[in-house]
């Protein structure tokens, strides 16, 4: 049996690491994958190559997540060429860490516009065809930065964090009329965004993960599907960390 089934999925930021993942994985769960990246073009060539593979139809979009006019370009597209949507994953994300007094105003903005903002568009451009429905499945990739903060990511944290309380509104809000939104919060998982931390760090952190291993994009890709399908249509404002247990409340 597969779980996506006839359902239409948008994944932002989809041409590599764990948004790649989500998208091979819904493809092969029998969605039909809509997917964004900003400049990636070769590699969502063969990103779109891999989802027709699996038998998937698919549509993508070179589009910054950070632009709000883009963003409702790429939903109303998705609404004419599919007439719905039943799931968003927000998964395009990007860091520009530095230590807060040495942080400047770009950096700060670059990142809360990608990663907090971006979130806040996707749901504004297709609530109104979800609240029709009266279905779907939002699910915002967050961080464990989101929940526990790090030195160096005062940025990406409180955009992390951002999702958070952003999600619980929404699924306050929304709920009523059958529309779920859930986060999740990935631990250390190794996509090119962490291959470039120094051996030391890479070790400091794997000291902390009880299952003492990085995840995989794949591991996330997973439970996304869970909330993604109706196996988890009682399930809606909650966080879900992917984190080998590194972060345990
Ligand atoms: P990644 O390897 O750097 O991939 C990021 C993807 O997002 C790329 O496909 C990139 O496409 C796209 N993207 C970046 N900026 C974009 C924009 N403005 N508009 C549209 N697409 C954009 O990152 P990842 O490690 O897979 O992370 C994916 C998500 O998981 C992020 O939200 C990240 O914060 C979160 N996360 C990752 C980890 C981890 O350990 N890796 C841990 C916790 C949370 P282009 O190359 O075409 O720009």
């Amino acid at each position: 049996m597969k779980l996506l089934e006839g359902k239409i999925a948008l994944v932002t930021g989809a041409t590599r690491g764990i948004g790649r993942a989500i998208a091979e994985t819904f493809a092969k769960q029998g969605a039909t994958v809509v997917f964004t990246y900003r400049s990636s073009v070769e590699k969502a060539q063969s990103l779109e190559e891999s989802l027709k593979a699996e038998g998937a139809e698919c549509l993508s979009f070179q589009a910054d997540a950070a632009d709000f006019e883009a963003t409702q370009n790429v939903i109303n597209g998705t609404l004419e060429k599919f007439g719905r949507i039943d799931v968003i994953v927000n998964n395009a994300g990007i860091t520009k860490d530095n230590l807060l007094l040495r942080m400047s105003e770009e950096q700060w903005d670059q990142v809360i516009n990608t990663n907090l903002n971006s979130v806040f568009y996707t749901t504004k451009a297709a609530l109104r065809a979800m609240l029709k429905q009266r279905a779907g499945s939002i699910i915002n990739i967050s961080s464990v930065v989101g929940l526990q903060g790090n030195a160096g990511q005062a940025n990406y944290a409180a955009s992390k964090a951002g999702m958070v309380g952003f999600t619980k509104s929404m699924a306050r809000e929304v709920g009523s009329r059958g529309i779920r939104a859930n986060v999740v919060a990935p631990g250390f998982i190794a996509t090119e965004m962490t291959a470039e931390l120094p051996e030391k760090e890479l070790a400091t952190w794997l000291e902390g993960i009880p299952l003492k291993r990085a995840g995989e994009p794949q591991d996330v890709a997973d439970l996304c599907v869970f909330l993604a399908s109706d196996m988890s249509n009682y399930i809606t404002g909650q966080v879900f960390n992917v984190d080998g247990g590194m972060v345990m409340a």
